[in-house]
């Protein structure tokens, strides 16, 4: 006599792919357009006056090289260059940090900001992709950071560098996002 196991087939119903979700920090000095892009990649408008005090973290789902992706943004306010990092450094899979090619001083801010997170991004495995983002390329006119100085940047923390304007096509915002989202499933 043989006692086999009963066998039992339990049907379960398993989503092939749990939909990723991807966490987006955006940093950098006041007034570079962190909330502008990130309202702008959201709800495809530019938001002229938005409160410059308010932080908050926004879900959106994404579909990026036709798979579904569930991301949010932290768009953060801080005053004082990298204070109280802990919120999004243990958060984010991905950072976007900004500055605004118009302003001198918001570019020289960056700098901190990719020292604290670069330094504790290296220590991540997988490591966090980070972008440098330089914003408000309409405002060529005024322009006070070259094109090559914020690719020098870029190159020696080893991030991805682009330009863009929150007030121009929606597409070059997303894009940008999006590019972020394809760095973290790479990892
Ligand atoms: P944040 O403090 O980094 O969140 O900056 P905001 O998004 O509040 O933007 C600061 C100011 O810059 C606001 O007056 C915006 O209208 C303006 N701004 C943001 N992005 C752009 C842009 O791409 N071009 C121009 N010309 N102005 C922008
Ligand atoms: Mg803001």
């Amino acid at each position: 006599l043989m006692f086999g196991k009963a066998r039992t087939c339990n049907i379960v119903t398993v989503p092939e792919h749990e939909p990723l979700e991807c966490n987006i920090v955006i940093l950098g000095a006041m007034r570079s357009g962190k909330s502008a892009l990130t309202v702008k990649f959201l709800t495809k408008r530019f938001i002229s006056e938005y409160d410059p005090n308010l932080e908050d973290t926004y879900s959106s789902e994404e579909v990026v090289d036709q798979q579904p992706v569930l991301v949010k943004v932290m768009d953060t306010a801080d005053q004082d260059g990298p204070v109280n990092c802990e919120r999004y450094l243990n958060w984010a899979n991905a950072f976007i940090i900004v500055y605004s090619i118009d302003n001198r001083n918001s570019f020289e801010a960056c700098q901190q900001y990719l020292e604290t997170v670069t330094l504790y991004s290296k220590g991540l495995q997988p490591e966090a992709p980070v972008i440098l983002l330089g914003n408000k390329v309409d405002m060529e006119r005024y322009r006070q950071v070259s094109k090559a100085d914020g690719a020098a940047l870029a190159l020696r923390f080893g991030c991805l560098f682009f330009e863009v304007s929150a007030c121009l096509d929606f597409l070059s915002v997303q894009h940008i996002f999006h590019q972020a989202i394809r760095e973290v499933r790479r990892e």
